[in-house]
């Protein structure tokens, strides 16, 4: 019944009703609250596919949120956690398979002269911050509307302000605003803003994605990275891309690598590990020595061994050519399949992005260039298109981008387009 577009829910919305009795809000996550038609309980993966607790097969565009890049199941991924596994699991001290990870994420990733593992892409923040403010002296830090950088207090600010906002918008409850003296929030893909904030003299870092894919996706003008990578230079200020999401993702070496600017420090979480919690901050040695030197980075977890196998099993096949060649061929295809459908359908949409990462903007008619531009895309109708979707069987992130593995192949991308194109006539 997914070619009717009849598939059902009960049985994840009866669970999360059950689970809600322990479970504050029935999820882990904030950003698993309020998904329509339900959160879903989840049975089990199996490639490009995840199976829930009604026993449908949805073919899976969340992916974890980012990180299965090798889809739910790699069989070289599991080999290696399992080997590792059995010779333990956490030592709380230091082992060759992290050696080896930290070797790697060095070769592939053009900023990284030194790298520190931690838990969880907030955390990797909270390095770079402290780093910056360190090496600096100063405290200020420019963040981007719309750009997400984690959970945290100190840097949860304008990810989604509304039109009229005039200054830092708090993204919580219960945040201490007076961080807020410290953040300015600058509107991305404008270098003359930039550098008029940064001639005060006063800004210890510059902290965006380099291209923003946490809700849509928008690419950089040509020439900004370029500018801000000078701007920062010149008046001494750190530049750190949040490449938790492009990380690994865009390709081998992020997507420094791919657009050919190197920052002085960089996070990464997500398809670092298909998976497995592991997050990094990479960057320049003098910055990133200074953890011997006075500034505290910690984490009971930190390169924690299992963890470390699957980031190594991960990573080698990353750096395989035949694997991002092939993401970017399939990739490529979905993305104009997707456009094709839109058109056909007369319904104006942008698709943006890269294959690995991209997004649909309903009601645009060119891709946005930043956070105020995409705003104004048509929300509930992107509500209404993913979940249409996904009673055809397709699970797309209704506030966020398509991710996608190495195990979407040409079956799966055809299946997809066919549901898109159901899809699309019901919106
Ligand atoms: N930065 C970016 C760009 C992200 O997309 C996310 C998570 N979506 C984070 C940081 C925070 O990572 P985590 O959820 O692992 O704490």
């Amino acid at each position: 019944n997914w070619r009717d577009g009849t598939l059902s829910f009960d049985e994840s919305r009866r669970r999360i009703a059950e689970a809600s009795q322990w479970l504050a809000g029935g999820v882990s996550s904030n950003f698993r609250l309020g998904i329509s038609p339900t959160p879903l309980v989840l049975d089990h993966g199996d490639g490009a596919y995840l199976f829930d607790a009604d026993g449908n097969r949805l073919i899976d565009y969340y992916l974890g949120m980012g990180p299965m890049i090798l889809g739910h199941t790699p069989q070289d991924v599991r080999t290696a956690v399992e080997a590792q596994l059995a010779k333990g699991i956490l030592f709380g001290g230091q082992s060759a398979i992290e050696a080896e990870a930290a070797r790697l994420v060095c070769e592939m990733v053009p900023c990284a002269e030194r790298i520190r593992f931690n838990s969880s892409g907030s955390e990797a923040v909270q390095t770079a911050l402290r780093l910056a403010r360190a090496a600096t002296g100063r405290r200020v830090v420019v963040k981007f509307e719309g750009h997400y950088h984690g959970w945290f207090d100190n840097i949860l600010w304008s990810t989604t302000p509304p039109a009229d906002a005039t200054g830092p918008v708090p993204g919580s409850r219960g945040q201490i605003l007076d961080n807020g003296i410290d953040i300015a929030v600058l509107p991305w893909n404008d270098l003359a803003v930039l550098r008029e904030r940064l001639a005060q003299g006063d800004v210890a870092m510059v902290i965006m994605e380099a291209a923003m894919c946490n809700q849509g996706a928008i690419h950089p003008l040509p020439g900004y990275l370029e500018g801000v990578r000078e701007a920062c230079t010149k008046t001494g200020t750190i530049l750190v891309f949040d490449e938790v999401i492009t990380g690994f993702r865009v390709s081998p070496g992020g997507i420094q690598k791919r657009l050919g600017v190197t920052p002085d420090l960089a996070t990464f979480a997500k398809a670092i590990a298909n998976g497995f919690p592991v997050a990094a901050i990479a960057g320049r040695a003098d910055l990133m020595e200074l953890m011997a030197n006075g500034v505290m980075h910690g984490g009971t977890y930190n390169g924690q061994a299992v963890a470390m196998a699957a980031t190594v099993a991960t990573l080698r096949r990353l750096q395989d050519p035949a694997t991002f060649a092939a993401l970017e061929t399939r990739g490529t295809r979905l993305m104009q399949g997707i456009q094709a459908a839109f058109d056909r359908a007369g319904i104006v949409a942008t698709v943006t992005g890269f294959p690995e990462i991209f997004h649909v903007a309903i009601g645009l008619t060119e891709p946005a260039r930043n956070w105020a531009e995409l705003r104004r895309m048509d929300r509930p109708r992107y509500i209404a298109f993913t979940t249409a979707l996904l009673r055809h069987g397709v699970r797309a992130l209704e506030r966020g981008a398509w991710f996608l593995s190495t195990e979407h192949d040409d079956a799966v991308i055809d299946a997809t387009l066919d549901a898109v194109g159901r899809a699309v006539q019901e919106i």
